[in-house]
C-alpha cells in the first residue's frame, strides 16, 4: 500500500498519519520534515544545508530534497510507504509520479485533509513536540489533545516547541507555499487530483476542522 497524505501544517496530519500507518501495519512512514531534521540533529552535509531554509520557513531546494525522498522510497518503503511533506510543488509531484511510473510503483490513494488557513495557524503555534515520540499529539490549542499540565498526554515525557512553529513570519511563508494553487503544494495535490479522475489513483478529501475522531471515521471508511 503505498499513500500520500496531504494538508497543511496545522491540520492533523501527523494524527490522520498515524492512524493510516495503525491500519496497515507495516508502511513506513517516510517524512521529508523528519529526514531533514535527523540531518540537522546528525551534522550532516545535507543538515547543514538544509538547516538556512529550514529556518526561514523556505523549501529546501528541489536539487537536494527530490533524490533524497525517492531514495528513501526506494531504501525503506519496500513494504509500502505513506508519504508525508512531499511533494509540495510541481516539480516534486511531476518528478514523484515520473519514479512511480519508471518503476512500476502503484500510487494506491491520495489523502487531502482541507483545513482554512487562519485555523492551521492556530494549531500549529499551539503544538506541542514530545521529546519521547514526536508522533504523540498534543496541542494547547486543540480541547481533545491538550497536553497533561505540561506533559505529553500520551506518555508524560516532557514537551518542546519546533522553534519554526513559533515564529509567525515562517508559518506564514510555509502557508503562502501550501496555499499556492499554481505552483505550490495545492498545485500539487491537484496534479494527484487529475490522475485519480483519469483513474490512475484514488483521491479523499477531508475535512480537516472536523473531530479528530470524525475524520478518522470517514478516513478509514474510505481506505481499502
Ligand atoms: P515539515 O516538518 O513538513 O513542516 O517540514 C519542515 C521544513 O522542512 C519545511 O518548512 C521545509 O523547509 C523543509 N521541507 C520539508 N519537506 C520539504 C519538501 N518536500 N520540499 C522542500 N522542503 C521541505
Amino acid at each position: 500500500m503505498n499513500i500520500i497524505i496531504f494538508g497543511p501544517n496545522g491540520s492533523g496530519k501527523g494524527t490522520q498519519g498515524e492512524l493510516i500507518k495503525q491500519k496497515f501495519g507495516s508502511l513506513a512512514h517516510i517524512e521529508s520534515g523528519a529526514i531533514f531534521r535527523e540531518h540537522i540533529g546528525g551534522g550532516t552535509e545535507l543538515g547543514k544545508k538544509a538547516k538556512s531554509y529550514i529556518d526561514k520557513g523556505d523549501l529546501v531546494p528541489d536539487d537536494i530534497t527530490i533524490p533524497m525522498v525517492l531514495e528513501t522510497l526506494k531504501t525503506k518503503g519496500k513494504n509500502g510507504w505513506l508519504l508525508d511533506g512531499f511533494p509540495r510543488n510541481m516539480a516534486q509531484a511531476e518528478k514523484l509520479w515520473e519514479a512511480l511510473q519508471k518503476d512500476g510503483i502503484k500510487l494506491d490513494y491520495v489523502v487531502e485533509i482541507k483545513l482554512p488557513r487562519q485555523i492551521a495557524k492556530d494549531r500549529i503555534m499551539g503544538r506541542r513536540i514530545c521529546k519521547t515520540n514526536n508522533n504523540h499529539p498534543n496541542n494547547v490549542n486543540i480541547d481533545a489533545i491538550k497536553p497533561s499540565g505540561d506533559k505529553c498526554r500520551v506518555c508524560g515525557g516532557d514537551l518542546s516547541t519546533r522553534s519554526d512553529d513559533q515564529d509567525e513570519a515562517a508559518i506564514s511563508k510555509r502557508h503562502d507555499i501550501y496555499y499556492d494553487e499554481k505552483n505550490g503544494t495545492l498545485a500539487a495535490a491537484g496534479y494527484f487530483h487529475k490522475l485519480a479522475d483519469e483513474g490512475k489513483t484514488k483521491y479523499i478529501e477531508l475535512d480537516g476542522a472536523g473531530t479528530i475522531d470524525s475524520i478518522r471515521e470517514k478516513l478509514l471508511s474510505q481506505l481499502k
